[in-house]
């Protein structure tokens, strides 16, 4: 009988409880025990409580709840060598051989990890005496697989992460709130959103709220001059009869100089052209709520898809990454996945926006 743990790690995301949910039921209607890991990877560490043998009850009622009820943790054990150990001790005690973990890029960089060291983590545990040779044997193959459960939707591999549309809508609700305000005192708005080095956020919530102007780290402000091209925009908006002014910023917005490109920037330059401005950092109500429809579609979809795999899969087999692309639920390599979304990160950091593009689009799986 498969024994599998499926576990929240990294920022959360709204739509993370109907995949622990999907794991669960889809687990043990494939004949399998499921097991919920608590706290991210400091469930795997420690262990005891924080491994919970799951079962159907125990996730009613999940699909509609906000946050991730199994909780996340950002461990830094578990990117030491000695905390990885603990985990592969605990987890061998449980009897577990399956590990389904739903995070962004670094939780399934640590998950790869994990899997690749996983013979010389027996072999430790062996030599110190902490498991015989004959259980090492048992275990000797670990299955990983990934979910990305994200608002920020910077996962290579996937058209979309599990968070993304709820986070989208929050924010558009949000704008669409500070714009009743803003047109009844004719103000501007500065808003900042989330996304780290992603502009997906920004840019769709500056399409779906008509906003005036939008910064994302993809295609950097040039430093000379976007000041005055944002005060030419802004000033034909009102002059066409515009009661409110709305700039969207990226958290990660940056300019050609590679300086951030902050809302206290954005907010000088509209003061300037005589805005009575304010601005707005959404923060965490972006993470906040419960999960939009698709969101719950799409965590649903892809937890009964990675049962699905922990049970196909071969020892030879790559560890998968669970992603949609055209609309279609679909399995790659997670390694490659995880090796994608670094070179996106580091070519816009390197302000090579093209490369960024390229690569964040999915022609690695052809
Ligand atoms: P988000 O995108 O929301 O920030 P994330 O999964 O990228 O989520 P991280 O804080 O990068 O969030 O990673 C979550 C946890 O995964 C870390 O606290 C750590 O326990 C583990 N982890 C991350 N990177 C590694 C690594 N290189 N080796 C081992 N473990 C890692």
């Amino acid at each position: 009988k498969k024994k599998i743990a499926v576990m929240t790690s990294g920022g959360d995301s709204q739509g993370m409880n109907a995949v622990v949910r999907a794991v669960v039921r889809a687990g043990i209607f494939y004949g399998c025990d499921v097991f919920a890991v608590y706290e991210g990877y400091t469930g795997l560490v420690k262990g005891g409580d924080l491994l919970k043998k799951m079962e159907w009850d125990d996730v009613r009622g999940w699909l509609a709840l906000g946050g991730t009820l199994i909780g996340t943790a950002r461990c830094a054990e578990f990117r030491e060598r000695w905390g990885r150990v603990a985990g592969a001790k605990n987890m061998i005690d449980n009897g577990i051989d399956s590990l389904i973990v739903c995070g962004g890029d670094g939780s399934l960089t640590g998950a790869d990890l994990f899997r690749a060291e996983w013979p010389s983590l027996l072999d430790e545990l062996v030599e110190t005496k902490q498991i015989t040779k004959e259980k090492a044997d048992l275990h000797r193959h670990l299955t990983i697989v990934g979910l990305v459960g994200s608002i920020d939707n910077d996962m290579s591999g996937t058209d979309t992460t599990i968070g993304a549309a709820s986070s989208l809508e929050r924010i558009t609700e949000m704008v669409d709130y500070i714009d009743a305000t803003a047109t009844s005192h004719s103000r501007a708005f500065v808003v900042e959103v989330m996304g780290r080095h992603c502009g997906w956020l920004a840019l769709n919530a500056g399409i779906t709220t008509g906003a005036d102007y939008i910064f994302v780290p993809e295609r950097a402000a040039d430093s000379k001059t976007w000041r005055e091209e944002l005060k030419e925009v802004c000033a034909r908006h009102r002059a066409k009869g515009r009661r409110t002014t709305t700039v969207i910023v990226a958290e990660g917005a940056l300019d050609s100089e590679l300086n951030p490109v902050t809302p206290e920037d954005v907010k000088d330059v509209l003061v300037d052209l005589g805005l009575d401005t304010r601005i707005t950092t959404l923060g965490h109500v972006q993470r906040g709520g419960t999960a939009v429809a698709y969101d719950r579609l799409l965590a649903t979809m892809q937890g009964v898809e990675a049962v699905k795999a922990v049970l196909d899969l071969t020892p030879s087999d790559p560890s998968p990454l669970i992603g949609i692309l055209e609309n279609k639920i679909i399995r790659t390599p997670l390694v490659e996945a995880v090796k994608q979304t670094k070179k996106v990160a580091s070519a816009i950091e390197a302000r090579d926006f093209d490369t960024a593009i390229n690569l964040r689009s999915n022609d690695f799986l052809e």
